[in-house]
């Protein structure tokens, strides 16, 4: 045996030596391999946990984009009529006026008050008075057909309609539209059947540089008072005012 070692250790030393380096081979390989799959394993993870995050941020998005419309659409409604309120009539009123001035356009207003609506509290509760409010309110929107048009709840029982690109005629016969309307209109409260009417104050004009709500909002306002005292249930108009265009200089002189 020793003589056979002593004739063959050489063959034995490269045999173990091959052997060896194979082994190591075999087990980087399998090592390498192993390192991949861990590797791909955690990329697979991150992707997963990527596409839940962003899915999670788009969801957090639209709920935020959900809530910030429903913030806005509660800041700029009425609570009881679901019509936009005042807030929003004065922003609207005063964009409406620049956008006059600037193109040129008509811009109409319309100033509604309901008639005798102490009664409706006094002779049947606060309740019905709320209802009478939410029924002109609905009869009012049904009667507008353009979307440039905005109904805004004023105050108390008025109601305002900015008109743009509406002249004074315009203005008058959707005025006389709505009164009319309302005029036919039955509110039905229990065993009760009332009858309602308005009186509309009209005002409609091209606006100046010095063109305010308040300019607006009075003029109407004359007109709506003036409807009261001509005995209510009507539609009145303050004149159009008209500014004429402002000539270019004549550069000859
Ligand atoms: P006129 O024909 O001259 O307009 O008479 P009117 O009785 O309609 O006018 P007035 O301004 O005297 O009455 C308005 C009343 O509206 C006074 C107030 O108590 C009532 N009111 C204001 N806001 C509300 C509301 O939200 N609900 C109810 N039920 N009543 C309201
Ligand atoms: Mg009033
Ligand atoms: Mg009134």
């Amino acid at each position: 045996m020793m003589q056979w070692l002593q004739l063959h250790w050489q063959q034995l030393l490269i045999g173990f030596g091959a052997g060896a380096v194979f082994t190591a081979l075999l087990a980087w390989l399998l090592f390498y391999l192993q390192q991949k799959k861990w590797q791909l394993n955690v990329a697979d993870q991150l992707e997963d946990s990527i596409q839940q995050r962003t899915l999670e941020l788009q969801i957090t998005l639209t709920e935020l984009a959900d809530k910030n419309k429903l913030l806005e659409q509660q800041s700029t409604r009425d609570a009881l009529t679901g019509v936009r309120n005042r807030a929003f009539f004065d922003q609207k009123l005063s964009a409406e006026i620049k956008r006059s001035r600037r193109e040129r356009s008509t811009l109409g207003l319309l100033m509604i008050d309901i008639d005798h609506f102490k009664a409706f509290n006094d002779n049947h509760g606060h309740l019905v008075g709320d209802l009478v409010i939410k029924e002109v309110a609905n009869c009012l929107q049904q009667e507008l057909k353009r979307s440039t048009d905005h109904l805004c709840r004023y105050g108390g029982e008025e109601f305002a309609i900015i008109l743009p690109n509406t002249d004074k005629d315009g203005a008058m016969v959707l005025a006389e539209q709505v009164r009319l309307c309302l005029e036919n209109q039955r509110i039905q409260y229990e065993e009760l059947e009332l009858s309602i009417s308005v009186s509309i104050g009209c005002y409609a004009a091209v606006a100046e540089i010095s063109s305010t709500n308040a300019e607006y909002i009075q003029a109407a306002d004359i007109a709506l008072y003036q409807a009261k005292n001509e005995g209510r249930n009507r539609v009145v108009c303050s004149p159009e005012v008209v500014i004429p265009v402002q000539e270019t200089p004549d550069e000859s002189v």
